[in-house]
């Protein structure tokens, strides 16, 4: 058996091994330290979240003397992937707070101000102060809205309330909602989890905190007391079918009953019932914790306007009509859509913008320069998918839903691993700072 300084070393080193994997493999490449370009290029930037300031560090990175202007009107940048966290009771939500300012790149400036408007035929940005911003390149990377409006009864109000969650809603939210999980844990019931129908960012998210709940009855010795139901929108608990089937066995062995093809449409705080569109008609599930993940769609701006898909599947939502390889836009090719807001298959992750932003970065550099990019992306997503305190599943796959393991025979995917958890607890955030400023 092995004594407690021999394990200690093995934690040692596999921590080693996460922070220094984090930083060679997934997440951290430092860029090259090419000549830049010399250029008068006055580049737009709408938002400043992830994928906003990571592209502006790199293009300040890359170009000598452009004209980058960032407009976002949120002083507050939220590192989201904190959210679980703060809502699992792990992390204080200023965990998941920091100030925008800190990571916007020397040069660029940064307009506090909301774009309300993308003219892409005049190559104009209009904010809702007024200002008109034209521009030689734009990059959209306004993120996505959670549209909980859609749900008929619903309010961010009642996050907090009554046995409302909702981990999306902001470190508020996040807060709230552990706030709301400890007072069921304590008086037991049934748990509702779910999803929207929409696409969605971090889509294991909603898995990850079914998965906390249920760790968290079982430490508080309150598990009998409770009844936990996740609610899929298909038939599927994960759009990777390797990844869905392991989910589902772990929900098995957890007992999380799982429910398909619901659709949360409503829900009635005071009687504690939420409704769901199924396909034999609608269906009522009372709860006393339910965790609302609302429907993502693209911010209105690109939504309503001519940047969004006319047709297809990303159409309706309003999703960014770009190409998944280069994200360039396919009828404005000047234009770049890069991290949630973009129409491609998958990639709403923070781990995608860092795979995402350099391919983009270096198809504008090349058209600057007159030449071609050969920069590709392949739709790498990552979600380290708690499975329960200390333990969680680094699954990272490409459009083709290949899995991508960046640790061959190291760390396997669809195992629950200490050095996943870590992974997602500790390697995460320095590198995802790291990676706004462009050194990741
Ligand atoms: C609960 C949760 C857990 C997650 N877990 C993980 C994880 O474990 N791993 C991982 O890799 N990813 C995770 N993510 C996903 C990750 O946080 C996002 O995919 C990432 O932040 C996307 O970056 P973005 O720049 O596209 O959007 P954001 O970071 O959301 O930034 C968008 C910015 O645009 C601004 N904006 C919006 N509209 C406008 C406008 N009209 N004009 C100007 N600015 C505008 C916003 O204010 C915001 O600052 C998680 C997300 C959540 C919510």
């Amino acid at each position: 058996m092995a004594s407690t300084s021999e394990r200690d070393l093995t934690r040692r080193n596999v921590l080693r091994l996460a922070l220094a994997g984090a930083a060679a493999a997934g997440w951290a490449r430092p860029a090259g330290a090419a000549a830049k370009v010399a250029t008068k290029a006055r580049i737009v930037i709408a938002g400043a979240g992830a994928a906003g300031l990571a592209t502006a560090s790199r293009l300040s990175q890359r170009l000598d003397g452009a004209q980058i202007t960032i407009i976002d009107a949120r002083r507050a940048h939220f590192y989201q992937p904190g959210f679980t966290l703060v809502a699992a009771g792990l992390k204080p939500k200023s965990y998941a707070i920091g100030a925008t300012r800190d990571y916007v790149a020397p040069g660029a400036t940064l307009v506090e101000d909301r774009v309300v408007a993308f003219h892409p035929e005049s190559n104009v940005v209009v904010t809702a102060g007024g200002q008109r911003f034209g521009y030689d390149f734009l990059i959209v990377a306004t993120g996505l809205q959670l549209d909980y409006a859609a749900i008929e009864g619903m309010d961010t109000r009642l996050i907090g309330v009554d046995g409302i969650g909702s981990v999306y809603g902001g470190p508020d939210a996040a807060e709230a909602t552990w706030r709301e999980l400890a007072r069921f844990i304590e008086r037991g019931g049934v748990g509702l989890f779910h999803r929207p129908d929409t696409e969605m960012k971090c889509a294991g998210a909603p898995l990850k905190y079914a998965f906390i709940a249920d760790d968290r009855l079982r430490r508080a010795d309150r598990r009998g007391k409770a009844e936990l139901i996740y609610a899929a929108q298909n038939k599927a608990l994960f759009s990777v079918p390797i990844v869905s089937e392991k989910v589902r066995m772990l929900f098995e062995e957890r007992q999380i009953r799982t429910t398909h093809d619901h659709v949360m449409t409503a829900i009635d705080p005071g009687r504690r019932i939420a409704t769901f569109r199924t396909p034999q008609g609608r269906t009522e599930i009372g709860y006393d914790f339910v965790n609302i993940v609302p429907p993502m769609r693209a911010p209105d701006p690109v939504r309503f306007s001519p940047l969004a898909w006319q047709s297809g599947i990303f159409a309706a939502d309003g999703w960014m009509e770009v190409d998944p390889a280069t994200l360039r836009h396919r009828r404005f090719p000047n234009v770049f859509g890069i991290g949630d807001v973009a129409g491609v298959p998958k990639g709403k992750t923070a781990a995608s913008v860092k795979w995402q932003v350099p391919v983009a970065v270096d198809h504008l550099v090349a058209s600057l320069q007159g030449s071609v990019s050969e920069a590709a992306y392949n739709g790498y997503t990552s979600c380290p998918l708690i499975t329960r305190i200390g333990r969680a599943m680094l699954v990272e796959f490409d459009y083709d839903n290949n899995l991508t393991p960046s640790f061959p025979g190291v760390i396997a995917p669809l195992e629950e691993l200490w050095v996943s958890w870590v992974m997602k607890g500790i390697a995460l955030k320095p590198t995802y700072l790291a990676m706004l400023r462009g050194q990741a």
